[in-house]
């Protein structure tokens, strides 16, 4: 059977290539060629051996598009279908004149968030890397067919379906591929992985994740309202989390990131925002508040904007710099937790 390509990073195709006595700087040229010029390698670039050895081993395959919608803010989803038909989204999301892509690192998922559309679902199995690096890949090929000379992705986040630290194998090495400078050459601030706490993961990240971003989906300090949104805060707790947290060494002028979905009157108190920002004293904090985004069937509601701006005030008065985000994409269902899903019926 034929192994991707695209879930190798540079070293191990090295060493793949080296154990079959192929020359290992025909690697770095492969991937040079696959990853810059999104093109195979040309003619007289690999030996014969490693072009035969390629064509019998190796599958450059990316998952097929199965259906594309288009936001009038030119949010684009994609539903990928994988080799064994089932299928994962990937949301393009439009950022003056370039793109943030959101991944998807399973399908389905186990932590069961009560907010999320994903949750609901349950796991269906874990992707591997070539499933994660094709889904950039594939959005990648879109975009330059259908919005030419506007298709740059300038940065990745593990925010679709999926707690990416669940399946911290495959989503390290798509990130080694990120930013390979052979590969795609993302800068490690570029890529930011979002997990609802897992810790096992992050007790891992500090010796074996490259230096991306990490953000938090922290959504409420009382220990009640946080397991109710994130279940497996029963396993790990907040506090636990922040303090793996903290061990990841950092860039001195990395922040770290704080998800705080406001759900109206679940939430979203001046007092919530209070322990919030006492939650976070002294951290190189930065909090994305999130109001909630409802979908049919869904148990919260969305606070006013007015509401969210109250909850922000608090966190100013704390010196924590805090950003509102208003979701984008939503008349197709893009917003965070809404991945592959489809309204709950009766
Ligand atoms: S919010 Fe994220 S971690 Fe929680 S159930 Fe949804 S996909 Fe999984």
């Amino acid at each position: 059977m034929k192994t991707s390509f695209y879930s190798y990073s540079l070293p191990e195709l090295r060493a793949l290539f080296e154990a079959q006595g192929l020359s290992a700087t025909g690697a770095a040229k492969l991937y040079h060629w696959r990853y810059k010029h999104r093109a195979p390698a040309s003619g007289n670039e690999l030996s014969k051996a490693t072009q035969s050895y390629l064509q019998e081993n190796m599958s450059f395959e990316l998952p097929e598009i199965d259906r594309v919608q288009e936001a009038g803010d030119r949010t684009v989803k994609f539903l990928f279908r994988l080799a064994d038909g089932k299928k994962v989204e990937t949301v393009l999301i439009p950022s003056n004149r370039k793109y943030g892509i959101c991944l998807s690192s399973q399908v389905g998922c186990a932590m069961k968030c009560s907010f999320c559309h994903t949750g609901l679902q349950g796991l269906s199995r874990n992707l591997e890397t070539h499933e994660i690096v094709g889904q950039l890949l594939g959005a990648q090929r879109w975009l330059s067919e259908q919005r030419p000379g506007k298709d740059r992705i300038a940065t990745v986040v593990f925010m679709g379906q999926g707690e990416p630290l669940h399946n911290f194998d495959s989503v390290r090495r798509a990130c080694e591929i990120f930013l390979s400078q052979h590969g795609l050459s993302f800068a490690s601030d570029k890529v930011t992985i979002s997990t609802a706490g897992y810790l096992p993961g992050l007790v891992r990240w500090k010796a074996e994740m490259p230096g991306v971003n990490i953000a938090l989906s922290l959504h409420a300090v009382e220990m009640k309202k946080r397991d109710e949104l994130i279940p497996i805060n029963a396993r790990f707790p907040l506090d636990e989390v922040l303090a793996q947290i903290d061990q990841i060494p950092r860039n001195r002028k990395r922040f770290v990131i704080y998800e705080y979905l406001l759900a109206k009157g679940f939430n979203d108190s001046v007092e919530d925002a209070e322990a919030l920002g006492e939650k976070l004293k002294g951290k190189k904090a930065f909090v994305n508040l999130i109001p909630f985004n409802p979908y049919p069937g869904a148990k919260y509601e969305r606070p006013t904007e007015e509401e969210a701006r109250a909850f922000k005030a608090v966190l100013d008065e704390h010196g924590i710099p805090t950003l509102i985000r208003f979701t984008k994409g939503t008349d197709i269902l893009a917003a965070c937790g809404q991945l592959n899903s489809k309204p709950p019926t009766g």
